[in-house]
């Protein structure tokens, strides 16, 4: 058995995962708790500390892993900037201060690291969407938009750690991404990107708010930005990888029809060869799929 950890900005998960012979991974229970304002390492710390201990009390746990929202070394031991967080978390070792304070409450597994949106891979690879592959593609679309590659059955995290940032394919233009870079898929297909185009239109900002506006002129103008931002940014990722399938997830993907509509909009951008074997899915797990991704770590 083993648990993983969500760990976000707003909010703590942490699941409790059987992996039985033969059976996909199941939740077995789960916790949450807020996470403490200020953010500060010590804080966070102690409260995964105490979600993980509840769930471990009683089980033989293997390992717990950690979902982390942020850039992560090549050793996967802590992240160079955790834009959410503060600054004294700027190359932590995570798993070593984390096994400390599970070590004083009498927990002896050991912990892992890796970046949420590969855990979100993982997890859709093991029990959702994607389970079965070896090679697929995940995109998570929500504030703004994560990637994980698995290839022959093994996450992609590339020789500085720094990999499968889909997000990040340069798609059009000059404006400016949160990376530092410009003309960034997540610049136009993000919910934030969006709704900053949707509040200059006099439109909705929240996403889902804007979506059932489809079919509109106004909303349509907006929104196809949106989905021609995320149809390039798969089509470059189906010309690199060729991926048995490309799963899109995050909060945007619960939008009624989004993934037919990048579907669509990707073909023009597709090979000819690469229109036949797309095959877009929409994510199994939803919120649940970084937690498995972290048990599986
Ligand atoms: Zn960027």
């Amino acid at each position: 058995m083993r648990i993983g950890v969500d760990f976000g900005g707003h909010t703590l998960t942490a699941a409790r995962v059987s992996r039985k012979d033969g059976c996909l991974p199941a939740i077995e229970e789960s916790a949450e708790a807020l996470t403490p304002q200020g953010r500060t390492a010590g804080d966070v710390l102690d409260v995964i500390a105490g979600l993980v201990s509840r769930l471990a009390a009683g089980h033989e746990i293997e390992c717990a892993g950690l979902a982390v929202p942020g850039p992560l070394d090549a050793g996967r031991r802590s992240s160079p900037r955790m834009s959410n967080f503060p600054k004294e978390w700027d190359g932590l070792d995570i798993p070593d201060t984390l096994s400390r304070v599970l070590a004083d409450m009498g927990h002896s597994f050991p912990v892992k690291i890796e970046n949420d949106a590969n855990c979100y891979a993982l997890g859709e690879g093991a029990a959702g969407a994607a389970s079965g592959l070896a090679d697929f593609v995940v995109f998570t679309m929500g504030t703004g938009i994560g990637c994980g590659i698995v290839n022959g059955g093994k996450l992609i995290t590339g020789s500085h750690g720094l990999a499968a940032e889909g997000g990040h394919i340069v798609v059009e233009g000059s404006a400016p991404c949160g990376c530092g870079g410009i003309g960034h898929a997540e610049t136009l297909s993000a919910a934030d990107g969006t709704a900053k185009r949707a509040l200059a239109d006099g439109l909705p900002g929240d996403f889902r708010e804007l979506w059932a506006m489809r079919g509109t002129l106004a909303a349509d103008r907006v929104l196809d930005i949106t989905i021609d931002g995320m149809a390039r940014a798969v089509a470059t990722i189906c010309h690199l990888l060729d991926p048995e399938a490309v799963i899109i997830g995050g909060g945007m993907s619960k939008a009624p029809g989004i993934v037919d509509a990048i579907k669509e909009a990707s073909m023009k951008y597709l090979g000819l060869p690469y229109r036949e074997v797309l095959d877009l899915r929409v994510s199994a797990l939803g919120n649940e799929a970084a937690l498995y991704g972290a048990a599986c770590i």
